[in-house]
């Protein structure tokens, strides 16, 4: 989604479009990374100083339930934040170094035997699945 897609939807949604909402997307839309809420808050404090990490919180949320942000753990227990790329289901390779992410277009429930999953009565739901590594540019861990 680019930032114009963005604020078309939170407008629709009655939202409104702050000068540090705008400046939130924009850095989200430039970066095409996944980022913490501080990552955020550190690029965008030097034009906003006013600006809280509560604030960030607050408009990543809006983004977030607004199904406008994808939210993945690098398993350090912080949310990690990037604009989707499309809406709808999504899967991910994420750089465990530089933060980059790129959506695959696959999605491994295809290909496992949900037979078995229904035989225990379980209603599938949701489920997440993203493949950590080190993107081209990154390189093998230990490398350089
Ligand atoms: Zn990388
Ligand atoms: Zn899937």
């Amino acid at each position: 989604m680019t930032a114009q897609d963005i604020f078309d939807k939170l407008k629709e949604h009655g939202y409104k479009i702050t000068p540090q909402r705008q400046e939130i997307i924009h850095l989200l839309a430039r970066e095409k990374r996944h980022m913490t809420v501080e990552d955020i808050h550190n690029h965008i404090a030097a034009r906003f100083p006013n600006l809280s990490v509560d604030t960030v919180y607050r408009n990543v949320g809006v983004l977030e339930r607004l199904n406008m942000l994808d939210r993945t753990d690098f398993g350090d227990g912080k949310g990690r934040y990037k604009l989707v790329e499309r809406e709808g289901h999504r899967h991910h390779l994420i750089c465990l170094k530089c933060g980059f992410s790129e959506e695959v277009d696959f999605c491994p429930l295809d290909y496992i035997d949900q037979q078995s999953i229904r035989e225990k009565n379980f209603a599938i739901e949701r489920h997440n699945f993203e493949i950590f590594g080190y993107c081209a540019r990154c390189g093998k861990k230990g490398d350089k």
